[in-house]
């Protein structure tokens, strides 16, 4: 991918979400367009940052904490699994961690918030489809999670997020997440009746984020269409690797 590629790969995206908000009588810049640049390397995220991605996600604490670095004015979002020991690397007060879904990440989190003296921004990841391959406290533990969050001193409660199961051969991607990102969206409404600084739905990715959009979607997170396929280590192309 060169400059050109993404910044042709970038337009059709911020054209296909303008169209998406449009449809579903939202104003396009609801939606933030967090750009994945996992498993590309660092000058990717330097190119698409300069051509006026202003969002960017990795899934792996290494990868994140060595891109951050190179392109420390992007806002950072962590959207993969945490781990507890990891977590550290992560806390900057800045950097939007997606990926919280148990109370001892919870902890872990905010104490590393304490000590460094910073309110970090985090969104509470929820399973929707209770697939066992992702991410996510059950939807009947979400509204607790995010009030035990919301009391600890360190953290902020900005939102929910869910990665709905990769839809059975033949299904068409957007139409098996359409009733998942509906899920999704319904709890924000109850949880955000309690906690009003819960407003964001992070949900939506390269294959469905249309039908993410038209269900309230405020962040979206993609990178196939910004980028290209991915790479595994061993140089195979990764299709669909979450
Ligand atoms: C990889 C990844 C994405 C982007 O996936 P694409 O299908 O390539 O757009 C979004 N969210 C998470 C959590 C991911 O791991």
């Amino acid at each position: 991918m060169n400059r050109e590629d993404i910044a042709t790969r970038l337009a059709q995206v911020s054209q296909r979400i303008a169209a998406a908000a449009q449809a579903a009588g939202r104003r396009p810049d609801e939606i933030t367009l967090i750009g994945i640049t996992k498993t590309h390397p660092v000058e990717v995220a330097e190119l698409a940052y300069a051509l006026g991605v202003a969002d960017l996600g990795e899934n792996r604490v290494a990868d994140l904490v060595i891109k951050r670095r190179a392109v420390p004015n992007a806002t950072w979002h962590m959207v993969g699994q945490l781990q507890r020991n990891k977590a550290r690397d992560v806390v900057d007060g800045r950097t939007v961690i997606h990926s919280v879904d148990r109370r001892s990440l919870v902890d872990t989190v905010n104490r590393h918030a304490a000590e460094a003296s910073v309110t970090q921004p985090v969104l509470v990841q929820v399973n929707v489809g209770d697939d066992p391959a992702k991410g996510g406290c059950p939807v009947a533990d979400a509204h607790d999670l995010v009030a035990y969050a919301h009391d600890l001193r360190n953290l902020r409660v900005v939102g929910l997020m869910t990665m709905p199961p990769l839809p059975g051969p033949g299904a068409e991607a957007a139409r098996a997440a359409a009733p998942h990102f509906a899920t999704l969206r319904s709890l924000r409404d109850a949880v955000n009746e309690r906690y009003p600084e819960v407003t964001e739905l992070s949900m939506g990715m390269s294959a469905d984020f249309a039908a993410a959009i038209a269900e309230g979607a405020t962040m979206v997170r993609i990178g196939t269409e910004l980028f290209g396929s991915r790479r595994t280590a061993d140089g195979q192309t990764a299709k669909g690797a979450r």
